[in-house]
């Protein structure tokens, strides 16, 4: 998957994560009651391209970068709503990678996972993509 495919289903996966934990509610006022959501929900659309700078490090794609224990560790050790949310986000990451491919994503077990259904930036993907904003407006507004 290419990294606005990555970085669109992060943001979603942060709202999506933020919204089941009410945290568009829980403080009395407005200008904290904004804030942490919309923080976090940049927080998650950039924590969704991180695990592909092993592109750039020269780290063996896919492997490290891209292990679950990343976001399992955001989810569990940062506090709610903020750590379920930013964890959901990145765990997007190495999933939507396991459709355009094979991921170690229990590295450092010598594990691969996945399964080409996807080309990365091909068709199928700009579909993928289309179908969640299609699913996404008919929840918003149904
Ligand atoms: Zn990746």
């Amino acid at each position: 998957m290419i990294g606005p495919t990555h970085r669109l289903w992060a943001t979603i996966a942060t709202i999506a994560a933020l919204h089941a934990q009410r945290a568009f509610t829980i403080p009395p006022t407005l200008e904290v009651s904004m804030v942490l959501p919309i923080a976090t929900i940049i927080g998650g659309a950039v924590l969704g391209g991180l695990p592909d700078l092993d592109l750039k490090l020269g780290i063996p794609h896919r492997t490290i970068t891209h292990a679950i224990w990343w976001p399992l560790l955001i989810w569990f050790f940062l506090p709610a709503p903020v750590g379920p949310a930013l964890g959901f986000a990145l765990l997007t990451h190495p999933l939507l990678d396991c459709l355009a491919g094979r991921v170690q994503i229990f590295w450092p077990l010598p594990w691969w996972v996945g399964m080409q259904l996807v080309k990365t930036g091909g068709a199928t993907e700009t579909m993928f993509n289309i179908g969640l904003g299609v699913w996404v407006v008919w929840n918003v507004f149904k």
